[in-house]
């Protein structure tokens, strides 16, 4: 939907909105919200509502920390779950300097100012398909979160024995109200473990909608007296949540990745496009991949990737393509998991693609058979080699690789590396359960 400033105005007036929270993400992805009372709308649709930013994670400027939000008018919506005489209404919005000029630091800006770079290649848009998986966990009895399932069902398993499905549904049905396009959703591997897909979009709406999604899902879930959480692996042993993203390349309209002349109906951009992917993997990993957590689920298998290779069918790399053609010709990035700040993935993984398109990258061949069971000497001699195993690790690739600094801008990717490297430094500096069980009496 296009909305006007007056559609706007009129809408907030006729439904009786009384606060409009003003919405954007940190460089951590953690959503942030100044919220204001209806008669200052006007004044934030004109994009005059300061800020001081100087407190919020990654923001930090010495030289001024007030700033602007500017709302895009398009993601208006009423949360579904206020009070009749509360109603809340919500604006995503982009941060501005008081210079005038986009924040560096603003992910979201960022990832237009990637996107711009990508329609100077001559594309108009860069379709996104996420499907953010996720846990649903009991409460204790004081209202903490645990790691007891909400159920203890399995992959599409039926009701009755899924507890989470009620849940589910109405994070289903809430979204859609807020104009969600679900194409459905059903339980994942683990018990408590859930998945709704939702239609792609451009580049920057998936992003918005992957954080709208998130906030939906944990606040259903609490009515439910449950907690959502996209920690990408809450339980060891089980499968892991991750983040898949399904991305094509459009020009004039048209999918750039299909070609109906080739063999395998893949077309040259595509074969070069996924080839940066490859190439950028370990670069990216940090930023797709961003908690000490993340590299529990990389490490262990359950259909998450390790090793950096691609496939037609086989679901154990990194990149896998769907079967269908035509207009829904795409690639599946496997390695993503939903604790990545969405401006931040799209904005490397699209740089990542394009490095591959402008570089005329050569694809290598595809590994069809199942990595897992590779042994360590078929690995080498086809040529795979791994995902970074730590946030360490991870941290150090992306040091290395400039083209996915780029996609970042020098702001974010510093405070990015910054806060990340602190938060490794203070996980490895733990004495863990699992150290003390295995070496107190031993030694
Ligand atoms: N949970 C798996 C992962 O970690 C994906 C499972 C699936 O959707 N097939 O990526
Ligand atoms: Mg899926
Ligand atoms: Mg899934
Ligand atoms: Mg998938």
């Amino acid at each position: 939907t296009e909305y006007s400033r007056e559609d706007i105005l009129k809408m907030a007036e006729e439904q009786n909105v009384r606060y409009i929270r003003l919405q954007f993400t940190d460089i951590v992805g953690h959503i942030k919200n100044v919220e204001i009372p209806y008669r200052h709308l006007d004044k934030a649709l004109d994009g005059e509502m300061m800020f001081d930013g100087s407190s919020i994670e990654g923001f930090v400027r010495l030289e001024e920390s007030d700033m602007y939000l500017k709302p895009d008018l398009n993601t208006w919506v009423i949360f579904p779950w206020s009070q009749d005489d509360t109603k809340i209404g919500r604006l995503i919005c982009d941060v501005y300097c008081i210079d005038g000029q986009p924040f560096e630091g603003d992910p979201r800006s960022n990832l237009k100012r990637v996107v711009s770079e990508m329609q100077e290649m001559g594309y108009d848009k860069f379709n996104l398909g996420a499907e953010p998986e996720f846990f649903l966990f009991k409460l204790d009895k004081a209202g903490q979160p645990t790691t007891e399932p909400s159920d203890e069902g399995g992959y599409f398993d039926l009701a009755a024995m899924d507890d989470g499905e009620e849940c589910r549904r109405e994070i289903s049905r809430t979204l859609e109200e807020m104009g969600f396009d679900i194409e459905m959703f059903h339980h994942e591997n683990a018990p408590g473990q859930q998945e709704i897909s939702f239609e792609y979009s451009d580049a920057v709406t998936t992003s918005d909608n992957i954080q709208t999604f998130k906030l939906v899902a944990k606040t259903v879930a609490r009515r439910y007296n449950l907690h959502a959480t996209f920690m990408p692996k809450p339980i060891d042993n089980q499968s892991g949540s991750g983040m898949h993203y399904n991305v094509s390349l459009f020009r004039d309209g048209e999918n750039v990745f299909y070609d109906e002349k080739d063999e395998f109906g893949l077309s040259k951009e595509m074969r070069h496009f996924m080839a940066g992917l490859l190439d950028h993997a370990r670069g990216y990993t940090a930023i797709c991949n961003p908690l000490v957590n993340s590299y529990k689920r990389i490490q262990s298998g359950f259909e998450a990737p390790r090793y950096i290779a691609w496939s037609g069918h086989n679901r154990s790399p990194l990149l896998r393509i769907p079967s269908t053609r035509g207009a829904a010709t795409r690639a599946e990035v496997r390695s993503l998991d939903p604790s990545a700040n969405p401006y931040l993935a799209t904005a490397v993984i699209l740089n990542a693609g394009l490095d591959g398109i402008k570089n005329e990258t050569e694809l290598d061949t595809p590994v069809d058979e199942n990595i897992y069971e590779m042994t360590k000497h078929q690995r080498e001699v086809e040529n795979v080699e791994d995902l970074p195993t730590t946030l360490y690790t991870a941290l150090k690739a992306l040091n290395e690789d400039t083209v996915i600094q780029e996609a970042l801008g020098s702001h974010i990717y510093k405070q990015f590396h910054d806060n990340k490297s602190l938060e490794w430094k203070m996980y490895s500096a733990q004495v863990t359960d699992w150290e003390l069980d295995e070496y107190l009496t031993q030694y």
